[in-house]
């Protein structure tokens, strides 16, 4: 299996070299050559490896899926790696991602489960354990340089802490996290994460990565990595999850479903896209988003326009509030028929002129619900206390922000004939205080967060100087850890 760039550049690569890349070097995505195709007996193979979620069934449903993309890491190895990551020692329980029913043909996949409580643990401590693996085997190291509001940061330092060959530079604004995020990133004592608060906004701390990124000399000399959401290799692990719900919600491979997905970088629901076009019978992928409407506008009217920072809402669902999506491009890439030149043109030069380009007159815009099953909506802080009530009420459950925003737009696009699966994305004891303005409770607190508020902290607090970053680390690479 090769990969390719959706900006049309001629180079090939293997996964194991585009595994600790970020972008291609023409700016474009990573895309395999093309998506393998899954049939019938291969469903069946894979629906008895899931094993109905049996102890290590996800683990050994990941294996089968990642081996058909992967071919440069040997098999035994790649099979040790997802069974290393995908344990109940990790996610809480042996199914990994368990289907909870909220009545017949509705249901919810718990992908929230995992260290941080949110659904980017189920590709981060995959990529953990990939990059300890591939750094080890070329004798390198890395610094990851991130800048986080939330889910992201803390997902990559639960990932990587302790990980060989890792160390992990994580930016966030000094006080504006959640007490609870604050509190689970900070508490972290391996003495390769270092927290970072910046006194500034989110936007600072992103200001600063770009800018060290930009010192060339800087980044070759410091090893200075990323995990950004457009990494391949977290899409990749996000792919099992739609076939471990899909075999849940069924019995026969003949069944189809459709998968509601809260959204905003478009990382989740492009790992659905990509299990559609590998064969999983999915009918309608349906994209929610918040009140930062990017993706339903162009679903709905073929307009892609990226948002100005002052206009993008802050909502009481935050890792939704996007101003670009930036695993978009994958899909529009399919969706024009792979032609690298135009997504160039739109990608490159249309967005970076004009912040925004129109697809509505163009042949292929109705494939993208027609051919490819897209539907969207959008979901408001009002829509989100409705709905968490009224699950919670209804069904007994208590469902987090985000999920609220997937289950709103998954109603209106629900048909009788075929299961909606929404994904579950974050737990709701992370956006406490919705909760509370919703049901007028506290939400439930899993066992092992218990008093996390009063742990000891490890955080340094810096001005928002690209220099104060670039020193400090300088001073802890020239340090033997
Ligand atoms: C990151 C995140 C999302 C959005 O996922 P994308 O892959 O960016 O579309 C939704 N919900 C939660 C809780 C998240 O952390």
């Amino acid at each position: 299996m090769r990969y390719l760039s959706t900006r049309g550049h001629a180079d090939r690569k293997r996964f194991c070299e585009i595994l600790l890349e970020g972008l291609a070097p023409d700016g474009g995505l990573y895309l395999p050559e093309q998506y393998p195709r899954v049939d019938a007996a291969g469903l069946q193979r894979l629906r008895a490896a899931f094993n109905g979620g049996a102890p290590g069934g996800y683990a050994a449903l990941a294996f089968e899926i990642l081996s058909l993309y992967i071919d440069d890491i040997p098999a035994n190895d790649l099979r040790a790696l997802c069974e290393k990551t995908y344990t109940e020692a990790v996610f809480g329980t042996a199914q990994i991602v368990p289907l909870k029913r909220l009545e017949d043909g509705f249901y919810l996949e718990a992908l929230s489960n995992g260290p941080t409580l949110a659904f980017k643990d189920m590709a981060m401590q995959l990529l953990g354990n990939l990059f300890e693996y591939e750094l080890a085997r070329r004798g390198e190291e890395l610094n990851i340089l991130g800048a986080t509001s939330g889910d992201t940061g803390s997902a990559a330092e639960y990932a990587m802490r302790g990980k060989r060959g890792v160390r992990v530079f994580m930016l966030s604004p000094h006080g504006r996290m959640s007490p609870f995020q604050q509190a689970q990133m900070f508490s972290l004592m391996d003495h390769n994460i270092h927290n970072i608060a910046i006194e500034g906004v989110f936007d600072d701390c992103q200001d600063i990565v770009k800018n060290v990124s930009n010192d060339l000399d800087f980044k070759r000399r410091h090893r200075i990595g990323t995990v950004n959401s457009i990494n391949w290799a977290r899409l990749l692990a996000q792919v099992v999850y739609y076939f471990a719900g899909y075999f849940q919600a069924t019995t026969k491979d003949t069944e189809q479903v459709s998968f509601a997905v809260p959204s905003g970088n478009f990382g989740n629901v492009c790992a659905g896209h990509v299990a559609r076009q590998m064969g999983l019978p999915i009918d309608r992928l349906v994209v929610a988003t918040n009140e930062n409407d990017v993706l339903d506008e162009f679903f709905r009217t073929g307009v892609y326009r990226v948002r100005a920072s002052a206009d993008t809402h802050e909502t009481s669902s935050p890792s939704m509030d996007i101003s670009k999506a930036s695993n978009f491009e994958r899909f529009v890439f399919d969706l024009l028929g792979r032609d690298g030149a135009r997504v160039k043109a739109l990608f490159g030069d249309a967005l970076s002129r004009d912040g925004r380009f129109d697809l509505g007159a163009d042949p292929a815009f109705p494939d993208a619900a027609d051919r490819y099953g897209f539907r969207s909506g959008k979901s408001t802080h009002d829509d989100r206390l409705t709905t968490i009530r009224d699950v919670f009420q209804r069904h007994g459950v208590m469902i987090d922000t985000h999920t609220a925003d997937g289950v709103k737009v998954a109603r209106d696009h629900r048909s009788e004939a075929t299961p909606m699966i929404v994904l579950e994305t974050a737990l709701p004891i992370k956006f406490a205080e919705t909760i509370v303005e919703a049901l007028g409770r506290q939400p439930e607190r899993p066992a092992q967060f218990e008093g996390i508020e009063s742990l000891p902290r490890r955080v340094t607090v810096m001005a928002a100087s690209t220099a104060a970053v670039q020193q400090f680390i300088a001073g802890h690479c020239a340090r033997a850890t």
